[in-house]
């Protein structure tokens, strides 16, 4: 039988939409800058997308520009804005963010993974220009935070805000006017690694992180990867089913707590995303976990997985509060496309581990 994917915040199920766009932009080839008719019909495909990712956002297509993905989104919007500003940015974002502000004031999070608002309030009291930097959803917990207050206080205190929305865009209704600089990533939404995009605020002028031959207007050089730009538009056009998504997950969360009742969901009592558990199993390293489901047939991840392979305590898990224990979580997250039986499926091989792992540890 085929493993059982449920590592979907790595990257998500190519959706059919994706699969056909990609294919047909596969097909057609050619370069959206050169002006003869193979040109024009690449830029055609491009400006699509472009319009599918402004339709969705609430945001007109010139403000819209596209990057190679979500890391760099992050880092065009924040080497953009951060200059004469301090940066402020939530103790759980993803190293993509953290990278871009290694200097930055770190807001601290509440025990449930959500941002503290009276620290934010508290930190831009502080006085001078800044840049808040807050994720919609938490890659590694799936906690919300609650943006449209985070999105007030900026305002009141005259701050910018970047929002990473790169684990929500695919599975959430946006919230359009919140954010000055949203970043989304194909690969995550259900296109292809390759392709992510800058969501501006109408009239914000950001210079370019990457020079080059004038595409996006100048805001990002380099040939546009048609067919991952193709299917991150398509892509942002599926429905997401929130509601089955959802008790799926809830079912292998009701499951794993009566099989390991000293287990700890990370933000469970705070909205999440629908698709996302991060599961700690007190004593037993969650590699370890990851492992031996793996060997199950089943694939989680366990924090945040660099690019070495190597895993490290989570900082999403130590800035909530979970000190040793932070070594210790697996992120069980559902593609859209999860199976009925994913529950009984996971869960069967977390009995069947489950003894193995304990006397281990
Ligand atoms: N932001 C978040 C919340 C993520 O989960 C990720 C990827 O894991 C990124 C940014 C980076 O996105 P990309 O892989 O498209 O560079």
């Amino acid at each position: 039988m085929n493993s059982l994917d449920l590592d979907a915040n790595a990257t998500e199920a190519l959706r059919p939409t994706a699969r056909h766009a990609l294919l047909e932009a596969l097909a057609l080839g050619g370069n959206p800058s050169s002006i003869h008719g193979g040109g024009r019909a690449a830029r055609r495909l491009v400006e699509a997308a472009r319009r599918a990712v402004a339709d969705r956002f609430g945001a007109a297509a010139g403000d819209i520009i596209f990057t190679s993905g979500g890391t760099e989104a992050n880092a065009l919007a924040i080497h953009g804005l951060a200059a004469g500003r301090r940066v402020l940015v939530a103790a759980t974002e993803h190293a993509a963010v953290r990278a871009a502000a290694p200097e930055a004031l770190v807001i601290p999070v509440l025990p449930d993974g959500r941002l503290d608002l009276m620290a934010l309030e508290r930190l831009l009291g502080q006085g001078g220009p800044a840049l808040v930097c807050v994720m919609a959803a938490n890659n590694e917990s799936g906690v919300l935070h609650p943006l449209a207050d985070v999105a007030r206080i900026c305002r009141a205190q005259g701050a910018l805000l970047h929002v990473d929305a790169v684990q929500s865009a695919g599975r959430l209704a946006p919230q359009p006017g919140l954010a000055d600089t949203l970043a989304i990533s194909g690969h995550k939404l259900g296109g292809v690694p390759g392709a992510g995009a800058l969501i501006l605020a109408p009239g914000l002028h950001l210079p370019a992180l990457i020079a080059g031959g004038g595409q996006e207007r100048g805001r990002r050089g380099g040939t546009e990867p048609l067919p991952a730009i193709a299917a991150l538009g398509a892509a942002l056009t599926e429905r997401y089913d929130a509601t089955r998504i959802a008790s799926l997950r809830d079912a292998i969360e009701a499951g794993l707590m009566s099989l390991a009742p000293d287990a700890v969901i990370a933000g469970r009592s705070a909205p999440r995303l629908p698709n996302t558990s991060l599961a700690i199993l007190p004593g037993v390293r969650g590699e370890t976990q990851v492992i031996a489901l793996d060997l199950a047939g089943v694939r989680v991840s366990a924090g945040a997985a660099c690019s070495s392979g190597k895993v490290a305590a989570s900082h999403v898990l130590e800035a909530m509060g979970f000190g040793a224990d932070a070594a210790c979580g697996i992120r069980i997250s559902l593609p859209w496309n999860a199976p009925d039986d994913a529950p009984e499926r996971f869960l069967t091989a977390f009995a069947a581990i489950l003894g193995r792992l304990r006397r281990r540890s």
